[in-house]
């Protein structure tokens, strides 16, 4: 995205609190519809969602009820004055959306890995005045989320979040689509004032998990949280297995912490000024440690290409790999953390003796030395 790409508040007024997008999965029912919804406005939430058109990964599941369900909503929207949503995958959609009042769109996850899909809908959307989600794709590709992200900004959308609902993964995993909270905290990094929403529901694929997670994106400063709620989640159409009721999502609600960015209390800042410095100074300590460390690899680099030995030890790797885990655990140091910064500077070791011996060929960490 380009240098002067600003994103501005997805809610207007936006206040100090967590947003709340909810609603069921699918619309099924005009009761079920207009039921969820005034449940849901009394709990309080900021818009109301249902799909309309279900993508679903086989064929024979339930498809959504298409234009008739889209009345069903406006007639949410008319008798609790919520604002109300559905997912868009095509140009035909978003027609028939505008002609029905729906308030908000979101292009789902399957739509956003198209780009031409996803450049049809900005096409459509020139000229109209709708705040749009865009969930990520199913696959991990930030660029290509934030592709999306800038297709829809590109057609003069000026309210955009991006909805963070998990990658695809093969084989069993606790999550049904694994978060790699990597990838949204890297989209943060590079646009801070972009609103972000966790989509909590199609993360777990389960109720279990639904708070912790989404506790866990408030933690890391993401604007709300979206989760499918149904007045009969055992029975729902589709995604059953992840969908609560009004009460429970009521309850989780209650629980959840919001987090600021930041504070005016004076002794937070200060202790907090403090903490920090005392990090920058480790961090540069670090940094130099590992210029040395580099330094001895590269003379360790010159004795092998002089008596031509291969670069990479693979006993030497394991024995430092053990041994670091075993002084790791009494820093409390996970093995997991030790493996992947070990494997990161030793990774750059190997690069940097393949300069020394005069390999051409990029290294694993592709690091040139500037
Ligand atoms: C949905 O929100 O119901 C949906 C289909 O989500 P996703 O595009 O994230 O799979
Ligand atoms: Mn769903």
């Amino acid at each position: 995205m380009s240098d002067q790409t600003k994103f501005i508040p997805f809610f207007p007024n936006p206040v100090e609190r967590a947003h709340y997008i909810a609603g069921p999965c699918s619309a099924e029912t005009e009761e079920q519809v207009i039921g969820t919804a005034k449940a849901l406005k009394e709990i309080g939430i900021d818009i109301f969602r249902a799909g309309i058109w279900k993508p679903r990964t086989r064929p024979n599941a339930f498809e959504g009820h298409g234009e008739k369900a889209l009345a069903w909503l406006r007639e949410a929207k008319k008798e609790t004055g919520l604002k109300v949503a559905t997912e868009v995958a095509s140009p035909a959609h978003l027609d028939l959306v505008l002609k029905y009042d729906i308030d908000v769109i979101w292009i789902g996850a399957r739509t956003v890995v198209n780009p031409f899909s996803v450049q049809a809908i900005a096409d459509a959307l020139r000229g109209v005045d709708i705040p749009v989600m865009v969930k990520n794709p199913i696959n991990p590709d930030l660029k290509l989320w934030i592709g999306a992200l800038e297709r829809i900004q590109g057609a003069g959308i000026k309210r955009i979040a991006a909805i963070h609902r998990g990658f695809s993964a093969f084989g069993d995993t606790e999550y049904r689509n694994p978060p790699r909270w990597q990838m949204p905290i890297e989209l943060r990094r590079l646009f801070p004032e972009l609103t972000l929403i966790c989509d909590s529901s199609h993360i777990c694929g389960n109720r279990q998990m639904l708070e912790s997670v989404s506790q866990k994106a408030l933690d890391l400063g993401y604007d709300g949280v979206h989760l499918e709620v149904h007045p009969d989640p055992d029975h729902a159409l589709s995604d059953a297995a992840q969908q609560i009721t009004p009460a429970v999502f009521k309850d989780i609600k209650s629980r959840l912490i919001f987090r600021k960015l930041s504070t005016d209390n004076l002794e937070y800042l200060e202790n907090l000024q403090n903490l920090r410095r005392q990090i920058d100074d480790l961090d540069d300590e670090l940094i130099s440690i590992l210029g040395e460390r580099m330094k001895l690899a590269r003379k360790i680099g010159q004795y092998k290409g002089e008596n031509n030995i291969s670069i990479y030890q693979p006993e030497r790797w394991n024995e430092i790999l053990t041994s670091c885990m075993k002084k790791g655990q009494l820093k409390q140091l996970s093995d997991q953390f030790i493996a992947n910064m070990l494997k990161t500077i030793h990774q750059e070791s190997i690069d940097q003796q393949g300069h020394v011996i005069g390999s051409k060929a990029p290294g694993p960490n592709d690091g040139k030395i500037k």
